[in-house]
Parts: C-alpha cells; structure tokens; sequence
C-alpha cells in the first residue's frame, strides 16, 4: 500500500468520533418517502449538504417535485482532476420503522452497543452514506492527487423506486458519461463483504384490485365476495408464475425469479360485512432471460378468469432489468482489488433480486457495482450497523481512487 494510503487510512480511523456522532444526528431525521405518508427526506438531505460544505467540500443540488408537491433532493459532488470519476451512490430516504413493540428501544434514536448502531437507517443506507462521506472527506483533507476522481452522489426516493432519484440523475444532460463515469452502489453486501453485486432482477410491484358488490355475510346471493375472487385470483396467478417463469440462472441468488403476495390493504370492519373491494399486492423480481411485459401480460389473462368481478393490476414500480456489469469491467476490477488488499479475501460476482440505484447507470450501458459489508438486516426491527463495517469500508473507497 503506498504511503498516500497509509494517511488516508490515518484520516479515516481519525473520524470514528465524529461518524458516530453525525450517525446520532443523522437518524433522527426521519427520511421516509412522501408516497409512504413520511417527510424529513428533503431535512436529512439539508443536513449532509452542510456536513460536506463544512469539510470544504462543493455540493450541486438536483432538486426533483414529485406527484405529492414535495422536494425530492439529490445532492452531488465531486473531487479530483483525473479523467475518470468513481461514483460512491447512498440514498437518503429509509423505510418505516414498522412495529415498534418489535424494537429494543427508539429506532429513531442511534443506540451505541460495542460496535453496533442500532435505529432505523443506520444500515440501509446510513452505512453507505457514512462510508462514502467519510472516504471523500479524507481524500480532500489529505490533498493527495488521486487517479480517480472521487464522485458522491446521495439520491433520494431509493425505497420507492428511485423516480426522484438516481432514476432521473441518470437523465441528467452532462453528469455522467460512459466514457469517464462508473459507480459504486454501498447498499446491499454480507458480513464478510466477499461479495460483488453485478446483476439485478426486473422488478414489478403490483397492486391488484378487485371489485365485487358489498353486502351483509347473511345474504351472500345479494353480492359479490371481492375477498373469494381476490385468493381464487391470486391463487391461479402464483400457480402459472412459478410454472411458467421458472428458469433457474446460477449468477442469481436466489437462482429463480420469484413473485410474492405481500401487502394486503384492510377492508371491511366487521365479520358480518362481505366486502366489496380487496387490493392487494404482488412482488415480481424476474430473471434477465424474461420480459416483463409478459409477466404482465400473462397476469392480466387470468384476471380475465373471473367475469364475476373486475380486476385491475397497475404496475406501480417497474423496473425492467439491465444488463449485468461485466466481471471484468474497470469498476468491478478496482473494487475487487481494493477488497482484496484491505480484506484479504477475492469477493465473487453475484446477481440479486434488486433492485438498488446501480439498476439506473447499468441501463445507460455504464458499470455499476454493489457492494458493502453489511449485517442482512435491512428493513427489519432492530436494524444496524457496525461502526467498524462502516470505517472499513470507507477504506475501501477510498483506496480504489488513489
Ligand atoms: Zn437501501
């Protein structure tokens, strides 16, 4: 490792104070999607702005409205005079804390356990955010002259889709290009971090409405049970999905495509009332070798089963899948190498059923990797991360421009 490493290194050990306390500051910013009933995305966003202007670093804010009137904010930076840029992508917003009698203590409040954080966000994606500020925060500070630049981009809406996201940076005239830029996605890994992330499903959520007649339970002749319609729908729709979309693709873990019923909206209030209306939701995240289009296509057919009732299936995130990155483009190469020389351990290629920000670049034809060194407990009660993960990976970012 050379020397500018060794400081750089120095620098990042240096902030374990300083990334704690910022993780404290950060999460109780509650940054959860307007379309989810949340606020604070646009707050925790000012927050980091500030954070890295008080490094001396310079921001540019890609503000986006979305459909509810709210600011989505994006914000991007970069250092460096090289040619090529690494891109480090963390997104802002998080997900709910769900069931809060699940939590050992206030997910909005970082708990300090030896080398845990514990709170809503810390690990999705407060560790990327944290790792990637911190690398970029040591480059600057050491003044090194680095073979790549060091790019940051922090994106809004990634729960949801990334619309407002990196969805929409991607499309930005200008920022980025397939000749000079390729990124790093630090939002999805395992605790070892031997793991690279080359290739994400389509993703399809669904919600399924069906429409039947409200009545009293005593007089079922006089209406239409949308309930029964919404499981016999539900039921034939799961049965020729998992048969008809069955290819296994070993890059994958899960090897298959897979499509699960999730959200269930409630209904009616009592026991005695058959309802009317039943909305539903179902989770698809198909293999490359398949087109949505005829996922849906194919879903829309067996509603037409049901005569009885209406049923309408609207998309309400679609993600067609991307080609994967190559195993041996630059960016997977660079990351490899620098895992390997501060881990000790040769990372092996992957595919999951996404879907992160690296979707976006991978479909303008530019590289994107994902890594990081996580505990798989995104989305869970108790979240976390280590603060240990967190400077470690930093290290590794860091390394991989210089
Ligand atoms: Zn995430």
């Amino acid at each position: 490792m050379t020397d500018g490493f060794g400081a750089v290194s120095g620098l990042i050990d240096s902030y374990r104070q300083d990334m704690i306390g910022r993780m404290k500051e950060m999460i109780p910013i509650r940054a959860i999607s307007p379309s989810s009933g949340g606020e604070g995305e646009l707050e925790r966003a000012m927050f980091l702005d500030k954070l890295l202007g008080s490094w001396g670093i310079k921001t540019r804010r890609y503000d986006y409205k979305d459909d509810t009137g709210a600011i989505r904010p994006n914000i991007i930076a970069r250092i460096g005079n090289a040619k090529k840029t690494i891109w480090f992508v963390g997104h802002t917003d998080t997900v709910a804390e769900g069931d809060r009698s699940l939590w050992k203590g206030d997910p909005f409040c970082v708990r300090i356990d030896g080398d845990r954080m514990y709170g809503r966000g810390t690990n999705d994606n407060g560790q990327g955010v944290m790792s990637s500020i911190y690398a970029m925060r040591a480059i600057k500070e050491s003044g090194i002259d680095t073979g790549y630049n060091f790019g940051l981009v922090l994106a809004a809406d990634e729960e949801v889709g990334s619309r407002y996201g990196m969805q929409k940076l991607v499309e930005e005239k200008g920022l980025f290009s397939k000749s000079s830029d390729m990124f790093v996605v630090p939002d999805w890994g395992n605790d070892r971090g031997d793991i690279i992330e080359v290739g994400e499903k389509g993703l399809l959520w669904l919600k399924v409405t069906v429409k039947g007649k409200q009545v009293h339970a005593s007089t079922p002749d006089l209406g239409v049970n949308a309930y029964r319609y919404s499981i016999r729908f539900l039921y034939e729709a799961d049965e020729m999905l998992h048969s008809k979309y069955g290819k296994t693709n070993s890059l994958f873990n899960p090897n298959v495509s897979t499509f699960e019923m999730t959200k269930h909206e409630k209904n009616v209030d009592s026991t005695n009332i058959i309802p009317g209306i039943e909305v539903s939701y179902i989770d698809c995240r198909v293999l490359p070798d398949y087109r949505l289009d005829d996922v849906l296509c194919d879903i829309k057919a067996i509603a037409r089963r049901f005569p009885q009732v209406s049923i309408s299936i609207d998309p309400i995130v679609r993600e067609d899948p991307a080609a994967a990155t190559q195993a041996d483009s630059e960016v997977v190469r660079i990351l490899a190498s620098s895992v390997h020389r501060l881990k000790g351990i040769k990372p092996r290629l992957m595919g999951i059923g996404g879907g992160t920000c690296a979707a976006f670049p991978r479909k303008k034809g530019m590289q994107a990797a994902v890594w990081s060194t996580e505990p798989d407990i995104a989305h869970q009660p108790n979240e976390y991360t280590r603060i240990s993960y967190v400077l470690g990976d930093a290290k590794v970012f860091a390394h991989m421009v210089l």
